[in-house]
């Protein structure tokens, strides 16, 4: 029996799809195409692969739907998205998709396997058992599960806006400067401008101030720098 890990790639281009996968094979994966949106959900429940490559334009449902669909029943799941346009991925960004990554078209197919595989490790660290961090300030997280909580109160928070938060609750009271914030969260920061940073940040205070008034701004801004856990 293969060990080999499965990677869905979900591209309605078929020659791309092909092509796509003759790399993960040279790379050791496993790979399936399926190539309209209708099929995804249920392969994915089916049979659950190691990492998702979705495009975002797809016949029938579109790979946006498709991530906030699966983000429902799989928060584990790494996904990948690829989006045809570079300027449509600070867009998805704020639509908290949920997905690990984003690639743009065009790309080169050894880019997308080391992307893939960057994100496949980092999903293998966060599998490993993490225990509980104690309240730091009524803050409680589950690395394991993805979970977050301010006085028992669940977050809500996307794997961004989760490892953010960890970033900071690592080094409570130290500035983070968001270069240092992005390595910790994205896998490619030359795709992720401060504007980004910013906007995760303004969602992890949301949630924040929406479980307790004034939470929100135990993340301090220090201005021309970074970020800080006061
Ligand atoms: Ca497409």
């Amino acid at each position: 029996m293969s060990s080999a890990r499965k990677v869905l790639i979900v591209e309605d281009e078929v020659k791309i799809a092909e092509l796509l996968a003759d790399y993960f094979v040279q790379a050791g994966y496993e790979p399936q195409l399926l190539h309209r949106g209708g099929a995804v959900v249920e392969r994915v429940k089916a049979a659950p692969p190691d990492l998702l490559l979705l495009d975002v334009m797809l016949p029938e449902v579109d790979g946006l739907s498709l991530c906030r669909e699966l983000r429902h029943f799989s928060e584990q799941l790494p996904i990948i998205l690829v989006t045809a346009r570079v300027e449509e991925i600070d867009r998805l960004l704020g639509l908290e998709l949920g997905a690990d990554d984003y690639i743009c078209k065009p790309f080169s197919p050894r880019e997308v396997v080391a992307r893939a595989k960057a994100v496949l490790r980092r999903a293998d660290h966060r599998a490993q058992p993490t225990p509980e961090s104690s309240g730091y300030r009524g803050l409680r997280v589950d690395g394991e599960a993805y979970h977050a909580w301010l006085d028992d109160v669940e977050l809500g928070l996307t794997p961004v806006e989760f490892r953010l938060l960890m970033s900071l609750l690592q080094h409570p009271g130290r500035v983070h400067s968001r270069n240092d914030l992005m390595a910790a969260v994205y896998l490619d920061h030359r795709i992720v401008t401060d504007r980004t940073v910013d906007t995760h940040v303004k969602n992890l205070r949301r949630k924040l101030e929406q479980a307790r008034a004034g939470a929100g701004e135990c993340i301090e801004s220090v201005y021309g720098v970074g970020y800080r856990l006061d």
